[in-house]
């Protein structure tokens, strides 16, 4: 039987998303068709997968662009969708000829521009969630908060959130506004998250983590170097337990963390976002847990 992907509250007073989300990162390299992105959103949506992941640099700032054609062309489509997004880097690149160097802005007046802009190219008065993309050694956390608050009572944007924060920088900026997320990196070949406080953080305030690159950001499926090959034969070990595919379990691996993390998906395909959500309905045993951790470390725990 097919699995719809579950929902999920982030936080006490957070909005509710669905388990698996759609990350739209690569976006641009798929090279569709408006039509085809609708499709895309659509056959998404079949599955339970009703959230979104943007940001303003996706696809040298032009992710959001694509998927605002596909909002307009199916007006329909906006309420079905919890739309996430982010801000805060400045990108060299082409599309925005007045940056000189990479840096971060978290300003008000950057935040609240940057928004604007989102809004605009996706087609949308509002945002679900708004993230800071990246800690700004330069942020300042009471400018923050006023242009978040500004955004709120305005009604452009519902909830927000961090990126890449450490509990540190969390803390901080949830001592001036709440918070419900922070996205990190988490996979069976970048465990660090397991061990550097933000999980132990976002369980302990029951903010439930947005999780990038699970599956290592396509590197499990490469050519590899020797630990890759380990950790792929364990998942493959533990894979065939279950008759399920080695993604599906490195997902599940992620899942299983008791933060209840929500997985964005990096794919295009929609076999492979299907996987994501049967890893939903798929529980490993903690021998097993603990032997793909292990395959990935180079070494059993203490
Ligand atoms: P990922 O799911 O780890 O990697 C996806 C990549 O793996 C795709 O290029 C995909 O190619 C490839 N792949 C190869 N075999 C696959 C398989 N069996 N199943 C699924 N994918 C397979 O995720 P990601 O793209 O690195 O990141 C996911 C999302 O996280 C992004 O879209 C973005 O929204 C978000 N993100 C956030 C941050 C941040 O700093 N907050 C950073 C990075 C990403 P195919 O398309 O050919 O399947």
């Amino acid at each position: 039987m097919a699995v719809i992907a579950p929902r999920i509250r982030l936080a006490a007073d957070g909005p509710e998303f669905s388990r698996i989300v759609f990350g739209l990162w690569r976006l641009a390299e798929w090279n569709l068709a408006p039509a085809a992105r609708v499709a895309l959103l659509e056959q998404a949506l079949a599955l339970g997968v009703t959230t979104v992941d943007q940001a303003d640099i996706y696809g040298g700032y032009v992710s959001e662009t694509l998927l605002g054609e596909a909002l307009a062309l199916a007006p329909g489509l906006r309420k079905r969708l919890q739309i996430v997004s982010k801000c805060g880097i400045k990108l060299v690149h082409p599309n925005r000829p007045q940056h000189r160097v990479k840096h971060y802005d978290t300003s008000g007046a950057h935040i609240l521009a940057s928004v604007e802009t989102s809004l605009r190219a996706m087609h949308t008065d509002h945002l679900d969630l708004l993230l800071i993309h990246r800690p700004d050694p330069l942020m300042d956390a009471d400018a923050v908060a006023e242009a978040f608050l500004q955004l709120q009572k305005d009604g452009k944007v519902l909830h927000f959130g961090v990126s890449n924060f450490t509990p540190a920088q969390f803390d901080l900026l949830s001592s001036r506004v709440p918070l419900v997320t922070n996205q990190v990196e988490l996979s069976v070949l970048q465990p660090a998250a397991l061990t550097d406080g933000s999980l132990d953080q976002a369980q302990r305030l029951r903010c439930a983590p947005m999780i990038w690159s699970a599956l290592g950001g396509g590197q499990l499926f490469g050519d590899g170097d020797a630990r890759v090959q380990r950790v792929r034969a364990e998942l493959a070990r533990v894979a065939a337990l279950h008759a399920v595919s080695e993604a599906v379990i490195a997902t599940a691996w992620v899942l299983q963390h008791p933060s209840r993390p929500l997985v964005l998906t990096g794919s295009g395909r929609i076999a492979a976002i299907a996987e994501a959500v049967s890893a939903c309905a798929v529980t490993l045993a903690r021998e097993d847990w603990f032997a793909i951790l292990a395959a990935s470390t180079g070494a059993e725990v203490a």
